[in-house]
């Protein structure tokens, strides 16, 4: 195949819905709405959502009103709703593509002014967005409150004693204020059992293949493969220095290839000499800084040639392990996905 991008980025749309299709099971017959946000975690609002929908996804969770509106032109009949709030000087936009906001203030309330239903957050403990429980008593009545949510701040922690503290501070706001659906659970939250899930799932990350329990084997599947152009190889005589800063010596022997893959892409530079690639089965170390447009991996006794594509992302390299060897989570890791690529989608 002729192919002039950096890297090819593949999206399997199936494994996305067997991943919903593995929350619902987990939530045991409790709906499952899903946070497609941030252009569905760097994965593609459109094809994301619009396959969730096919999945049998009905609400939808983003961020921002503007994320909203674009997803309203995707799917028209959706029940989509806003967790950032509600935007300041704002809420004709809410109205005109039915966007329902999370109230996350006794001043959005207000200005709200019971246009239509809306959902309420109550902070219990996350301290990010929402009501303070004290400042329950003063939501005014008559207001059509469809979700009453709040988020967890250490669901992926096990045992997280303030996890059981907020499941309690939450269920007491549930006995308070009157509502359709209480929804609590992020993706971490719908695997520390019932008593987390009231009527709603919010999973965003696991969808995508995000391992919700990091202490123990993922129970969801990675969609994204991500593979990179070999654009040169070099057969070491003499040792020499590889990359910007010159941090890493190459032996007579040696062999690197260079993928033409970089930070620009989103391959974060703290992946410098700590991530491995896989050429076929065998694992390539990254050696040297990550440059913007380019990576050099150790392809020492491999057959590998240039114009050949190697796995920067896939079975053996999850986006949890770059985000493992980064030192940061895979959120940010498919939420970087370079807009370089060419996408492809599966499924
Ligand atoms: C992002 C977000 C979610 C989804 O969280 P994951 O950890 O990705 O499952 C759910 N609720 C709120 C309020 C969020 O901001």
């Amino acid at each position: 195949m002729f192919e002039t991008a950096g890297g090819l980025l593949s999206i399997d749309l199936s494994i996305i819905q067997a991943n919903y299709r593995r929350l619902c099971d987990e939530l045991n017959g409790k709906d499952c709405s899903v946070v497609v946000k941030a252009d569905a975690y760097g994965l593609g609002l459109e094809p994301v959502s619009k396959t969730l929908w096919e999945a049998g996804a009905r609400t939808f969770f983003v961020a921002l009103p503007d994320e909203g509106v674009a997803l309203r032109h995707i799917l028209p009949d959706a029940d989509i709703h806003i967790l950032g709030g509600l935007f300041k000087g704002s809420a004709d936009v809410y109205t005109t593509h039915n966007l329902v906001p999370v109230l996350n203030s006794l001043e959005q309330i207000q200005d709200w002014q019971n246009r239509a239903r809306a959902d309420i957050q109550v902070d219990t403990g996350m301290t990010r967005l929402g009501i303070a429980p004290k400042d329950i008593g003063q939501i005014p009545s008559g207001l059509d409150i469809d979700v009453l949510m709040s988020h967890f701040a250490c669901a992926d922690e096990r045992d997280h004693p303030l996890s059981i503290q907020q499941i309690e501070t939450f269920a007491q706001a549930v006995q308070q204020i009157e509502h359709k659906r209480a929804s609590l659970c992020n993706s971490a939250g719908i695997f520390l059992g019932e008593q987390a899930h009231f009527d709603l799932g919010r999973p965003g990350c696991s969808l995508y293949g995000i391992n919700p329990t990091p202490h123990t084997t993922n129970p969801m599947q990675n969609p994204v493969h991500l593979q990179g152009k070999v654009i040169q190889v070099h057969e070491i005589d003499t040792q020499q220095s590889v990359g910007y800063g010159a941090t890493y010596k190459l032996h007579a022997g040696q062999k690197l290839a260079t993928i033409a893959v970089g930070y620009a892409d989103g391959y974060l530079r703290s992946l410098s000499s700590k991530a491995t690639v896989y050429v076929g089965d065998q694992a390539a170390r990254v050696i040297g800084r990550v440059s913007m447009d380019a990576i050099g991996i150790d392809v020492s006794g491999m057959k590998c040639e240039e114009g050949q594509y190697v796995d920067v992302i896939g079975p053996h390299n999850t986006p949890d392990d770059l985000a493992h060897w980064a030192g940061t989570i895979g959120y940010e890791i498919l939420t970087s996905l370079g807009r370089r690529y060419k996408r492809v989608y599966k499924g």
